[in-house]
């Protein structure tokens, strides 16, 4: 596009970045994701140490320092045995909280190729460390299928979103590690929201969520990568991840865009 018609563009159908809202020249949504160049370099990972588990970031929140010696956390002690391990490509603070909100409740479609883009990285980060849990017996590449699957939302909000969020980004993480993507899970029941719930509530919420997609075939001896948006407790995850490991699967690894740790950041010993 020419650089006349691309700046008559911006002036006619002006791009505003989802987070800070400020316009941005076209040019800077290079894949077509409404971020500006800003607010990309503000999205932030977690920090070294990390659970080798569940990538928290050791020494924040609960997970406490102490923990780099074995193979969870406080963070992912409670989390049923049947959910392997968790990455996340950034902690859920601003902007990467208003990403996951654009995605979810604004119809901003257009943000799942980029985020999915920066999950791929951080699996892909994962699968390159030799400590990691995906190059152990058991782990991701020690399966001989590997399949990527979304995270089920309900038919209602679905219908009223046009899309699941979460299976866009598998979508995008399928398509970017070059894996097989097929929907293993259903949502059965619109269980009230979560967000108000106490973490011991939220497990309790979630109990019989799901069932197998009728077109999840066999699954014995595949690992699965579970897509979501967001982690949070890992109490739906460990749900969904008990009933693919109760159908055969070989092991279930989270993969998510936003880690949301408890507030504050505090530094426990
Ligand atoms: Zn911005
Ligand atoms: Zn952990």
């Amino acid at each position: 596009m020419g650089t006349a018609v691309a700046r008559a563009l911006d002036l006619l159908l002006p791009a505003g970045c989802v987070s800070c809202r400020i316009w941005m020249p076209r040019s800077e949504a290079r894949d077509d994701a409404p971020i500006c160049a800003r607010c990309r370099s503000r999205l932030r990972m977690a920090s070294w140490p990390r659970c080798t588990r569940c990538d928290a970031p050791l020494g924040t929140g609960i997970a406490r320092l102490s923990d780099a010696e074995r193979s969870d956390c406080h963070e992912c002690r409670p989390w049923s045995t049947a959910l392997s391990t968790a990455r996340s490509a950034f902690l859920l603070t601003t902007p990467a909280s208003d990403l996951v909100h654009a995605l979810k409740y604004e119809g901003w479609s257009e943000l799942a190729g980029f985020m999915a883009g920066r999950m791929a990285g951080a699996l892909r980060d994962t699968a390159n460390r030799a400590s990691t849990v995906w190059d152990q017996p058991g782990g991701v590449c020690d399966a001989q299928t590997i399949v990527v699957t979304p995270m089920p939302t309900t038919p209602t909000r679905e219908r009223r979103r046009g899309y699941n969020q979460a299976g866009l980004l598998a979508e995008g993480v399928a398509s970017e590690l070059g894996l097989p993507l097929k929907p293993l899970l259903i949502r059965t029941l619109d269980r009230r929201s979560q967000i108000k719930l106490e973490p011991s509530q939220r497990r309790a919420n979630v109990s019989g969520v799901f069932a197998p997609h009728p077109a999840m075939g066999v699954i014995s001896g595949t690992s699965v990568v579970l897509v979501d948006d967001v982690l949070t407790t890992g109490a739906t995850a460990s749900e969904a991840a008990t009933l693919l490991i109760g159908q055969g699967a070989s092991s279930v690894h989270l993969a998510t865009f936003g880690r949301a740790l408890p507030e504050p950041f505090s530094s426990l010993p």
